[in-house]
């Protein structure tokens, strides 16, 4: 095992993900002098992109769509934009197909969004829209670990609607099909059964965003978000080394705080020897959740959407009704896969065309699969899209397939295929992955993963609240 020769560092990251990055920048701010090890040979974690599929078309590997980034308490504070991050904002943030060629759609105005819900439009106001005003305030509490909260009557509130299933909380506020839809869509994000208690929380706070800030691609692609987190980085001082794959803490220079950008398994291999027994027990008990198999697309022209709205949609929701969608995320979480499985399918470059040569496009798009599933679901998702968009095969200039195990080799985070570093099920919500969060019980070791809180998704508040604990103990 080779040990790593690097100027003497306060603290050292291991992992250059989103969360590493803000981990990293805030100790850089606070004044310590900061390395960034990264296994991979280009850094940004789930930020990144590339030609998967022909030479000038550019893809986000993983992650694409930043509502969390945007709206996150820490990352909207830094300078980013100074150091070349531009966000695109498509026209209209979401929508969502139906059979009869309609679409439920999200815009970034409440009202125009209330009014295309017909009977919905003021249910839609009083779940969602009452939020919007203090989406600020909402979001330092909620991605945040729990505290005491500084807005406690917003927090109850979210917390009430937010601590129910997504199909519990859509069939009590909606009598439409369309309105329990969309809901129902935008809570398939949380790679949880619809009928899960908490699965209705990633749905009302990714709407608030929407009409808050907006769901934003970056423009060229994600790996610029990352570009400008390293640059401002390196601007402060910090230093980040790619291609060394951290195999135990042994291999690393002495230094005060090591923060680990890493899920419980690899934790449990690079630094098993340091951990306690009882520690140890509880990672093993971790639980990962579901996997993603995921399709990028060079395409000759746009996606010929039955629907006028999905054209200028950023973000697409393919899943049908609610029923439909809650089967197919039921499914996926008991071992199996629907034949029309719920898609996620992003198309930047209708907003962004700086993506894909003239006149071509790119488009993105995933399923939820069982953890570690080794089958293809070309045909499904593909078939998903012909559903809404007769005619997408003809207009396919190339294909990227990812499944889990392909996830896994290009981030070790990605444990089979599961994106959100371990299941946001109730137990793992809050203290993810033990109570002490990013504390680990080793002299000086720090978890700044999304498997700490707030979870999962582009916004650094993992990698900030870690960062904090190490400078109010090993870097004070
Ligand atoms: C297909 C897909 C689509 C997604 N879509 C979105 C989206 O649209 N919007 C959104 O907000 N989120 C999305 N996400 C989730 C988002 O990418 C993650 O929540 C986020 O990247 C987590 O950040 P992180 O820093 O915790 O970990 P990661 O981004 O996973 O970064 C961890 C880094 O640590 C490195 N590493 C791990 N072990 C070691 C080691 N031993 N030595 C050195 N380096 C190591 C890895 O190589 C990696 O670079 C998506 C994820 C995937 C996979």
């Amino acid at each position: 095992m080779t040990r790593l020769e690097i100027p003497q560092s306060d603290a050292i990251v291991v992992g250059s993900g989103p969360n590493g990055l803000a981990a990293a920048i805030r100790l850089a701010q606070a004044g310590r002098k900061v390395s960034v090890l990264e296994a991979a040979d280009t850094p940004g974690g789930g930020a990144r992109s590339a030609e998967l599929t022909i030479p000038g078309f550019v893809h986000d590997v993983c992650a694409s769509v930043f509502p969390m980034a945007v709206c996150s308490p820490y990352l909207s504070t830094l300078p980013l934009q100074e150091y070349g991050l531009e966000w695109i904002f498509p026209e209209i943030p979401l929508a969502h197909p139906f059979d009869d060629d309609s679409a439920a759609v999200m815009f970034h105005s409440v009202r125009e969004t209330a009014n295309g819900l017909g009977a919905d439009g003021p249910e839609y106001e009083a779940l969602i829209g009452q939020m919007v005003p203090s989406a600020e305030d909402l979001f330092a509490s909620i991605l945040a670990p729990l505290q005491l909260p500084k807005h406690p009557l917003l927090l109850a509130s979210f917390g009430l609607k937010a601590f129910r299933s997504a199909r519990t909380v859509s069939r009590a506020y909606f009598r439409t099909e369309r309105a329990r839809a969309l809901f129902g869509g935008i809570a398939g994000h949380a790679m949880l059964p619809l009928e899960m208690l908490t699965s209705a929380a990633p749905a009302l706070a990714l709407a608030v965003a929407a009409h808050a800030e907006g769901w934003p691609f970056a423009k060229c692609g994600s790996q610029n978000l990352t570009r400008s987190l390293v640059s401002l980085l390196r601007s402060m001082g910090g230093d980040i080394i790619t291609g060394f794959e951290v195999q135990s803490l042994n291999q690393l220079p002495q230094a005060d705080a090591v923060l680990l950008d890493v899920t419980p398994r690899q934790l449990l291999r690079i630094a098993g020897d340091r951990l306690p027994h009882g520690y140890r027990r509880k990672l093993e008990g971790y639980k990962y959740g579901m996997g993603v198999f995921k399709m990028d697309w060079a395409l000759s022209q746009p996606i010929p959407w039955r629907s006028p709205e999905c054209r200028q949609a950023g973000t697409l929701h393919l899943g049908g009704t609610l029923d439909q969608i809650s089967l197919s995320e039921r499914e996926a979480w008991q071992g199996r896969v629907a034949d029309k499985p719920f898609i996620i399918l992003a198309q930047a470059t209708v907003a962004d065309p700086s993506r894909a040569p003239a006149g071509g496009h790119t488009a993105w798009g995933y399923c939820h699969v069982p953890n570690g599933f080794t089958g293809s679901m070309v045909e499904q998702i593909e078939n998903q899209i012909e559903r809404f968009a007769p005619g997408f095969r003809d207009c396919v200039l190339a294909r990227s397939v990812m499944a889990p195990e392909d996830f896994e080799r290009h981030n070790p985070n990605l444990v089979g295929g599961d994106i959100a570093g371990g299941a946001a099920i109730p137990s793992q919500l809050f203290f993810r992955p033990t109570a002490g969060m990013y504390r680990v019980p080793a002299p000086g070791i720090f978890l700044c993963s999304s498997s700490t809180p707030p979870g999962p998704g582009v916004h650094g508040m993992c990698g900030y609240f870690a960062a904090e604990a190490a400078l109010s103990s090993a870097l004070s």
